[in-house]
């Protein structure tokens, strides 16, 4: 069994003081622990019947492409303003280092179908609270949200109610 645990490498006061950065690139590096990881990812949702696996830029679509392969859905992405070429919704909102701005095509998600919403790292729950309200403009199915690892303490899983929350990792 690998210890995913052993490959997120931590950096004090990164990207300022008093941020404990969780670095998963150590993770990405070793093929048998990102092949774990995105087992982990997709356990709970296997048959969730889920059609759309959506992801925000960027490190939203390192885990959202394989497992929509794993989950035989298809991807949507979700990105900053300036990317997408077609009709769009939008929604501003507050990072933990910032503010910014999500899109999604209007035609992206039909009506009804299941999506599960995908990212590495849940820290306070803007950057998915922004992509749930996307995904309610667009009529979707929430089926729940899966992340890699969960920073219990800055509040995030408050923003995400109702919805169901998956995390592999969890940092109290
Ligand atoms: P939130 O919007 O505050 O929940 O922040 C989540 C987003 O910020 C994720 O997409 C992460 O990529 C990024 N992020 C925030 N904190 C960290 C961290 O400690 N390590 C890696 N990424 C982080």
């Amino acid at each position: 069994m690998t210890d995913l645990r052993s490959y997120i490498r931590e950096i004090p006061d990164y990207p300022k003081p008093g941020i404990l950065f969780r670095d998963i690139t150590p993770l990405l590096a070793d093929a048998e622990a990102l092949n774990h990881a995105i087992e982990a990812m997709a356990a709970p949702f296997l048959d969730a019947g889920v059609e759309i696996v959506a992801a925000a830029e960027a490190r939203g679509f390192i885990f959202g492409t394989p497992l929509a392969m794993k989950l035989g859905a298809g991807f949507v992405p979700i990105r900053k303003p300036g990317k997408l070429p077609f009709d769009l919704h939008s929604f501003a909102y507050e990072l933990e280092y910032g503010t910014d701005e999500l899109q999604i095509h209007v035609d992206g998600i039909r009506p009804g179908q299941k999506v599960l919403i995908v990212d590495d790292l849940l820290a306070t729950g803007g950057t998915i609270e922004a992509c749930l309200r996307l995904l309610e403009k667009c009529d979707a199915k929430i089926v729940g949200c899966s992340f890699l690892i969960h920073l219990e303490d800055l509040g995030g899983e408050a923003r995400m109610e109702p919805y169901d929350i998956h995390a592999v990792l969890k940092y109290g």
